[in-house]
């Protein structure tokens, strides 16, 4: 049986890792493909390496120990070591004022209404309590915007963002349930869970995958791009078109794993079977942008910033995290993730645009005069799809057990964006597993090997 991978983010090689060392599949008989070259290898896991032996997670940035069990075993299986994730307090910087959490109170009701204004923490005992009110509404069927604004006004949906530090929040398309799993899961909201990321970046995650995979005589194709997919009359799998170099090559396989995210999946939707085409539209995607920024010398320790303080700001930086290596990460996302990409187009044509840009909202943050602020270098990248969220109504344990595909058609959908935990490593691999699952559990319809080992 000739097996095809399509994507070579970490849930394309996951599952050609899981069916290669399961025992139930040839290696020889399964090819992973996919559209970039061998140094792209991992898709949304891309890192450089940074500055003192750290690394610059351009993707991923940080699992948490308790809430991904699935990628702390994935590290751990490719022996790669973990150092924490910088993390160890909160600031907030929003106009004019700055608070640090352990100074906020905590004291009033969340009936009693917030306060825009920073001062008035209230949001944040809104943050703590009103989730107590939330399972009593239909969380798939209303959106966040809505909520919020039932509950406490809509002026207050923009602070409570700008607290938070997530744009995608002020997305009226947001439903309740995905709002919340954004709270829920971070480590800004989660004080207290253990977040680490792989010594050297999230990348030698895919390049270790990648490594198992060619040793166990599973072959490689980067810089193929998969164009079209049509269904064989009365046989599972289907035929794949290929483009790379400008030529197109076709290529037979029994069964398609299409590893991909929905940006991809679009234009195969007429070669699908039609119960997953009809579910393609259940998400969105959320832009993310994410800059490393280097000093000639850590200017930040004099303006009272420490290791590890991470700032919410009401400006375009959106996010700031102070790092052990001297740098700066600029994260965002939505508006201000498009923001920072427009400077990054810029960039090429008028070099500095970007960095005086960020030298002066750094030191606006900081609080400091903006020629103290040198930057060396900006590593930066943005993701137009960079994470999805279900839309307003989407069942996403429905859809995605849909996606997931029929082993007697042959055709699979797996990844992030349709995992009931999108947005993580950890959706992906959930999503392989339950893939997985489902085919361990069909009929065999080649001969089992014994071991194809590790
Ligand atoms: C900025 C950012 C920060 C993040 N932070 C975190 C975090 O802190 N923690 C966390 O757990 N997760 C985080 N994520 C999410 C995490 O990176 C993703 O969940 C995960 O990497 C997705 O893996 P995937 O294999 O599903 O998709 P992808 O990594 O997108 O892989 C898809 C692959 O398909 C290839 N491809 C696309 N089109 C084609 C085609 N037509 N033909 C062939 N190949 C194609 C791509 O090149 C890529 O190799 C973050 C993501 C981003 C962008």
């Amino acid at each position: 049986m000739k097996t095809v991978i399509a994507g070579g983010g970490v849930a394309g090689l996951y599952a050609a890792w899981r069916l290669a060392s399961g025992g139930r599949h040839r290696p020889e008989s399964l090819v992973l493909m996919h559209d970039g070259s061998r140094a792209a290898l991992g898709g949304r896991l891309a890192s450089l390496e940074g500055v003192d032996g750290s690394a610059f997670n351009l993707g991923a940035g940080r699992i948490s120990r308790g809430q991904h069990p699935r990628a702390r075993a994935l590290i751990e299986a490719m022996d790669l070591e973990t150092v924490p994730f910088d993390y160890r307090d909160d600031l907030w910087v929003i106009g004019q004022a700055r608070r640090r959490r352990d100074s906020l109170s905590h004291q009033r009701s969340p009936g009693a209404g917030v306060d825009a204004r920073l001062h008035d923490c209230a949001p944040l005992d809104w943050h703590e309590r009103a989730w107590q009110l939330a399972p009593q509404l239909p969380g798939h069927d209303t959106s966040f915007v809505e909520w919020i604004s039932r509950f406490v006004g809509e002026r207050h949906v923009r602070t409570i963002q700008h607290l938070q530090g997530y744009g995608i929040l002020e997305n009226p398309e947001l439903p309740l349930s995905e709002a919340r799993r954004i709270l829920q899961q971070h480590p800004e909201t989660q004080h207290g869970d253990d977040w680490v990321e792989p010594r050297g970046g999230f990348q030698a995650i895919a390049h270790a995958l990648a490594a198992r995979l060619e040793a166990l005589g599973v072959e490689i194709v980067d810089e193929h791009r998969l164009v079209s997919l049509s269904r064989r009359a009365g046989t599972p799998g289907a035929e794949l078109v290929w483009r790379a170099a400008g030529r197109e090559r076709r290529l037979v396989a029994d069964r398609v794993v299409l590893a991909l995210p929905p940006r991809a999946l679009s234009p195969l939707a007429p070669g699908l079977p039609p119960e997953q085409r009809r579910m393609l539209d259940a998400v969105s995607p959320v832009p993310l942008a994410k800059l490393f920024v280097t000093f000639d010398a850590p200017w930040w320790v004099d303006a009272g910033f420490a290791v590890g303080d991470c700032v919410r700001t009401d400006l375009d930086l959106q996010k700031v995290y102070f790092r052990s290596d001297g740098a700066c990460l600029v994260y965002c996302d939505s508006a201000a993730a498009r923001h920072w990409s427009g400077l990054m187009d810029a960039d090429a044509a008028c070099p500095g645009t970007l960095r005086q840009a960020l030298a002066r909202q750094l030191a606006q943050v900081a609080g400091v005069d903006e020629r103290l602020v040198r930057i060396r270098t900006v590593h930066h990248r943005f993701w137009p799809e960079g994470v999805h969220f279900w839309r307003l109504g989407a069942r996403p344990e429905q859809v995605h057990a849909l996606l997931l595909g029929d082993p007697a058609q042959g055709i699979h959908i797996c990844g992030e964006a349709y995992s009931p935990n999108s947005g993580w490593i950890e959706g992906a691999l959930e999503s392989v597993d339950a893939l997985m699952d489902r085919l361990a559990a069909a009929p065999v319809r080649t001969p089992v090997l014994a071991d194809a080992g590790r």
